[in-house]
């Protein structure tokens, strides 16, 4: 098991559309692990491959709260195949964005087709926060962020933010 380094925004490799897994692999599978491991001590509830400069359409979930029995997902080539509801607004974060949150407007139900570890064709129907996060993951691996579906003015805000912070880590690190 290993921690990896969360890339945070603005950042190119952020914008990339992933490419299709064909074959689920030992390596895929450890990579997965390693992806939930960087992603409980982040801490946070989801991440996607992107995020930790990987080009494969792969994420890892886990909405259960402290204290509970974990439930990680891990999904390869997941998509929506099914979307339910009315649309509704919740707010986001993303382990690419720390301490920025943004309303969301997502469907509130979606059904996802992926492949589990074990290379074994899956569908699930999630809703509340399992249904967002899974949104939210799946859009990394087409370079979509959650600050691309908000208003321009909060998303500049937001990306002027974490350019400043960004500076100030560069001239710390120098
Ligand atoms: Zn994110």
């Amino acid at each position: 098991m290993a921690l990896l380094e969360i890339i945070e925004a603005p950042d190119p490799r952020l914008k990339v559309v992933c490419e299709t897994v064909e074959t689920v692999d030992d390596d895929l599978r450890q990579f997965m692990d390693d992806m939930l491991e960087t992603m409980y001590a982040a801490p946070g509830i989801g991440l996607s491959a992107p995020q930790v400069g990987d080009r494969r359409r792969v994420i890892v979930v886990d909405v259960s709260r402290d204290g509970e029995t974990k439930r990680p997902l891990r999904m390869v080539n997941p998509e929506i195949v099914d979307t339910a509801g009315e649309p509704v607004m919740s707010e986001e974060g993303c382990l690419s964005f720390p301490e920025m949150f943004a309303e969301v407007e997502r469907p509130s139900a979606v059904k996802i087709r992926y492949l589990d570890e074990n290379s074994e064709p899956r569908e699930i129907e999630a809703d509340g926060l399992l249904a967002t996060c899974i949104q939210h993951e799946i859009d990394h691996l087409d370079g979509v962020l959650f600050v691309d579906h908000i208003g321009t003015v909060r998303r500049n805000i937001i990306l002027r933010k974490m350019k400043k912070v960004k500076r100030l880590k560069a001239r710390e690190a120098a």
